[in-house]
C-alpha cells in the first residue's frame, strides 16, 4: 500500500481538502440507500446536506434531518435573500427544493466533503458554479427496474408514481453530463464503485492542493 493520503490513518492524514459531491438519479434508483451506507462507511468524511422542501413530509420524516420542511412563502424568503445554491421544481408538482449555502458551511466547518442528492437541473446549476465539483449519476439496469422498486418502497400514490417514471425517462437524458455514471444492480457492489470514485477525487484533490 502506498502512503497516498486517501488511504492513510486519520491521525496521519492531513486535513481534507473541501469538495462538492453531486448525486443525482432517477426516483427508486437507490440514492437515500446508497446515502445512508456512504454516510458510514465513506472513506472521506462526508456531511450530507439537508436540503429545504416545500412538500409534505411523509409519515417517518423529521424537520432538520429528512429535510427542512419550509413554508412556501418561507421558501421564496429565503430564495430572495440568496440564501440557496441552487433550488428547482422537482416532478412539475408545485413543490420546490433547493440547497441551503449554510449546508456548504456546515460540511467545511467538519471538514467533511458535502454530498449533495439533487436533482438534474439543480445539478446543472452547481456544476456551473462548481466546475471541480465530483458529480454521479445513479441509475438501475432498466426503467422496469425503477418502477418495481419504487411499487416496493411502498412510500407513493399510483399517479404520483407514474409522474415520477416520467421524469425519469427525461433525467436519464441528462445522465452523460456526470461525470459518474454508476448502474445500482448489487447495492454492495454499486457502493464499492461509489468509495473507489471518491478515494480517486481525494487522491486528485490532495495533489492540487
Ligand atoms: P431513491 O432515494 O433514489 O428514490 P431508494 O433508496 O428509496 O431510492 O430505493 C428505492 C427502493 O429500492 C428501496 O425500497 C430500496 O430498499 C431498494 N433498493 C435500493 N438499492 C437496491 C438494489 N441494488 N437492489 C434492489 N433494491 C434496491
Ligand atoms: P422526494 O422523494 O424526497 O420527494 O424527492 C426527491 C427528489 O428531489 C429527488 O429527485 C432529489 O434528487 C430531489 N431533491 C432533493 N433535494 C433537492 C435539492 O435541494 N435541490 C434539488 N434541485 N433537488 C432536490
Amino acid at each position: 500500500m502506498t502512503n497516498s493520503p486517501a488511504n492513510a490513518t486519520s491521525a496521519q492524514r492531513p486535513e481534507t481538502p473541501f469538495c462538492i459531491v453531486v448525486l443525482s438519479g432517477p426516483s427508486g434508483s437507490g440514492k437515500t440507500t446508497i446515502v445512508s451506507r456512504l454516510e458510514a462507511e465513506s472513506p472521506v468524511p462526508l456531511v450530507k446536506s439537508v436540503s429545504a422542501t416545500t412538500r409534505a413530509p411523509r409519515k417517518h420524516e423529521v424537520d432538520g434531518q429528512d429535510y427542512y420542511f419550509l413554508a412556501p412563502e418561507e421558501f421564496e424568503q429565503r430564495r430572495a435573500r440568496g440564501e440557496f445554491l441552487e433550488y428547482a421544481e422537482v416532478f412539475r408538482t408545485g413543490c420546490w427544493y433547493g440547497t441551503l449555502k449554510s449546508e456548504l458551511d456546515r460540511a467545511r466547518k467538519q471538514s467533511a466533503w458535502a454530498l449533495l442528492e439533487i436533482d438534474v437541473e439543480g445539478a446543472q446549476n452547481v456544476m456551473q458554479q462548481y466546475p471541480d465539483a465530483l458529480t454521479i449519476f445513479l441509475t438501475t439496469p432498466s426503467v422496469d427496474e425503477f418502477e418495481r422498486r419504487l411499487r416496493a418502497r411502498g412510500t407513493e400514490e399510483e399517479h404520483v408514481i407514474q409522474r415520477r417514471l416520467e421524469t425519469a425517462r427525461r433525467e436519464l437524458e441528462f445522465a452523460n453530463r456526470y461525470q459518474h455514471q454508476v448502474v445500482n444492480d448489487n447495492l454492495d457492489r454499486a457502493i464499492a464503485e461509489i468509495k473507489s470514485i471518491f478515494d480517486n477525487k481525494l487522491r486528485e484533490c490532495c495533489e492540487h492542493a
